[in-house]
């Protein structure tokens, strides 16, 4: 049968467009989902643009397949607004809700062609049989399968199969698209790839992807904005570079970045013209900006967050450790170094440097960004305001995370 939808000659590719009309935004606003008395979802505010990869993270349970849910309409809000472009869509039927969810589990038809897989949504939705056709072989050539279109899922690698399942929700043509963990059955080395072709797909077809997952490093990498969810709570809502660099919040900050940052508690010192926040194995310097917004908020203690390559060997440095755990990735090292009371942190080293040894004690100096977190609501301090960032959506309420979960996450 793959006479039928082959050779592709550009004409044809050219002559359908795989998005049918411009892409459409998704929104949730001001929505709260609860199962009886247990909110998964508190008034969640968030749009993924038009054209837009927005990535939902966040830990398991934190609502993010549930608000995904909510978009397709496969769960009625409690309260608040769905929205698909102009259109309220709390009381559309999914099926005419015009979107395509594309899960973990690719879910093909075991006994159909990849040809037949791809082709399916559209013979239930009887469209005409040359339309048909043309459209498998465009879409089957955007995704690469034009080679494999006889092949029967059993036939295929888990990233061939991943990117059928995908070409079965692209032939639809729907206004979004809704992912959930698309990729976590694939193994590492496929899911690096997956990710890149996902990326250059959604460059070059210009959809509008709301795309699930609880992998710090695969939301870094794919999405345009992050919305960084807790326990049902947006914690912020940005682009990957800004809740690296200037997270909300505790939560935000020990979330991203692997291994994580280091979150100390601090007392402030001042002595003289130094002002320092003392943390379990010694202390750490703040810039007069960072006094100034301590001081205007009248706090004694904060918490300090430093990230691993703030960190560095110095034996003139102020905070002292002993080398608990070594990790030598290649290009560099990760070293967890034990502080007094127990906790750990990590320090980010070169790989050229000598491995180090466990055992050892070290002293390490700050000197890259010192971030630094309002001890009783862990909202970032920001210097120069004691207003919430402008472009931050932290909640004001968001939970402090545990000031001695220094542990390497992995993503
Ligand atoms: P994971 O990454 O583990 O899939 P998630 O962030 O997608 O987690 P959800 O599946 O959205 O989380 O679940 C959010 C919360 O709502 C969880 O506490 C979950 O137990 C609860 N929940 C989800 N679906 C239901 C349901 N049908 N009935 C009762 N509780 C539910």
């Amino acid at each position: 049968m793959t006479g039928d939808y082959t050779p592709v000659t550009d004409s044809v590719v050219a002559a359908i467009p795989l998005v049918r009309d411009a892409a459409s935004s998704v929104a949730l606003e001001g929505v709260t989902k609860s199962y009886g008395a247990v909110p998964a979802i508190r008034d969640l505010t968030l749009e993924a643009r038009a054209g837009e990869l927005l990535v939902l993270l966040g830990p398991s349970g934190c609502g993010k397949t549930t608000a995904l849910r909510l978009v397709a309409g496969l769960e009625d809000p409690t309260s608040g607004t769905v929205r698909i472009g102009d259109q309220v869509v709390n009381d559309v039927d999914p099926r005419d809700r015009d979107v395509a969810m594309v899960f973990q589990s690719y879910a093909l038809y075991p006994h159909l062609s990849v040809a037949r897989n791809i082709e399916f949504p559209l013979r239930s939705r009887q469209v005409p049989v040359a339309e048909r056709r043309q459209l498998v072989a465009t879409v089957a050539e955007s995704l690469r399968l034009t080679p494999l279109l006889d092949r029967k899922p059993a036939q295929l690698s888990g990233g061939q199969r991943q990117r059928v399942a995908l070409a079965r929700a692209i032939v639809r043509r729907p206004r979004a698209f809704l992912m959930d963990e698309p990729l976590s059955n694939l193994d590492a080395q496929l899911r690096v790839e997956m990710r890149a072709e996902l990326v250059e797909l959604h460059t070059r077809l210009g959809i509008t992807i709301l795309y699930v997952t609880h992998d710090q490093v695969e939301a870094m990498t794919m999405g345009q904005r992050i919305a960084i969810l807790n326990d049902g709570v947006l914690q912020q809502l940005d682009t990957p570079e800004a809740v690296y660099e200037r997270p909300a919040n505790a939560f935000v900050a020990g979330f991203i970045g692997s291994p994580s940052m280091n979150i100390l508690r601090g007392r402030l010192v001042a002595q003289g013209d130094n002002f320092y926040a003392a943390v379990p194995g010694g202390r750490v310097a703040l810039s007069l900006p960072l006094r100034r917004a301590v001081e205007e908020r009248g706090l004694e203690k904060v918490v300090v967050g430093l990230r691993p390559e703030a960190l560095s060997l110095d034996p003139q440095g102020t905070i002292t450790g002993v080398v608990s755990l070594v990790e030598m990735i290649g290009h560099e090292q990760h070293v967890a170094l034990r502080l007094v009371g127990g906790q750990l942190v990590w320090v980010r080293i070169g790989g050229e440097a000598a491995r180090m040894r466990t055992g050892e004690d070290v002293t390490v100096a700050a000197r890259g960004t010192v971030h630094l977190f309002d001890p009783e609501n862990g909202v970032r301090i920001e210097v120069g305001s004691a207003e919430e960032p402008e472009h931050s959506t932290g909640s004001a309420n968001a939970p402090e995370r545990s000031t001695d979960n220094a542990e390497h996450s992995d993503p």
